[in-house]
């Protein structure tokens, strides 16, 4: 058998944040769809903070109603900035939240309005809170510029570290490594996950990768011969942060399954399918560019579904 490794699709979050034009919420909702038609088994659909913070993606709360309404086989999650947004996430009835927390202190003022040890405060509160509720809500936490910051610029991995360690002893289970805005390289993923994992051990939980330096592929590989088995990725590469200038679109989903069906491991996705969810993309948000090696060159007639 295989080894599986779980992709989360977050393009209709963090593809659309920054996307110059809107997509209307029908058209969100049918490229939702044609993703999870695909196989993937996590989307990400949109974002609980105040529609005047990312108006391009105030339709959040209609998106989960309407796709819960269809009882989906498939994981649905969305980000929350804070207590607040992880309240409303859970009433919506999402299945999972992603929660960002910056490693940097100018990332973490300018995205969130609060220092990282505001941030660890306000995780044990949100933790505190989820215990207490009927349903079990994994929280997955973003530690945001784990591996450099575009406005403080070097991000130790001793501040990596240190941060992890906080919000584990504030109760946080699992931590998504994020390159927020894509300057890491793949020796130093290799160092940062080994560093933080030999401090929290399983709760390290994947990789948020950006493909700002053209490493998201090498980096993505880097995390996968260390062991993770969980990614986020964009279709197309989409995204960006908007409080990170410079940060560019997000590792490649068509590219990462694609590697990682190549090296025999299955994902459960189907990249034909792929590429038709990447038709209704355009379809919905024709002036955005659409990124992506697989998609430009087709499936070579050597690759080979992992099994
Ligand atoms: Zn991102």
């Amino acid at each position: 058998m295989s080894e599986y490794v779980s992709i989360c699709e977050v393009g209709p979050r963090d593809g659309l944040q920054i996307a110059k034009t809107r997509m209307t919420t029908d058209d969100k909702i049918a490229w939702i769809d044609s993703l999870a038609a695909a196989g993937i088994p996590e989307i990400e659909v949109g974002s609980f903070v105040p529609p005047r913070v990312i108006p391009q993606l105030s339709d959040t709360p209609e998106i989960v109603a309407r796709i819960l309404a269809k009882n989906p086989c498939w994981v649905l999650q969305v980000l929350a900035p804070n207590l607040r947004g992880a309240q409303n996430a859970y009433n919506a009835g999402v299945h999972k939240i992603a929660m960002p927390i910056s490693v940097s202190e100018g990332h973490s003022k300018a995205n969130l309005n609060r220092t990282p040890a505001d941030s660890i405060a306000m995780m044990r509160d949100v933790m505190g809170w989820m215990k207490e509720q009927d349903r079990h809500v994994p929280v997955i936490v973003g530690a945001s510029t784990a591996f450099g910051c575009s406005i403080d610029g070097v991000v130790t991995t001793r501040q990596t570290v240190a941060l992890c360690k906080g919000l584990v002893d504030a109760g946080v289970e699992h931590i998504m490594l994020a390159d927020t805005v894509g300057y890491a390289h793949p020796a130093q993923v290799r160092e940062v996950v080994r560093a933080v994992r030999s401090e929290i051990g399983p709760a390290v939980y994947g990789l948020h990768l950006h493909d700002t330096c053209g490493l998201g592929i090498a980096n993505a590989l880097a995390g996968l011969e260390e062991g993770i088995r969980a990614f986020d990725s964009c279709l197309a590469g989409l995204g960006g942060c908007p409080y990170a200038p410079g940060a560019s679109g997000n590792v490649v989903t068509e590219d990462l399954v694609f590697m990682l069906e190549s090296m025999g491991f299955t994902t459960g996705i189907d990249i034909p399918k792929l590429f038709e969810a990447r038709a209704l993309l355009h379809a919905g948000l024709p002036a955005e560019p659409l990124s992506g090696q697989l998609p430009k060159a087709g499936i070579p007639p050597t690759f080979r579904k992992a099994a």
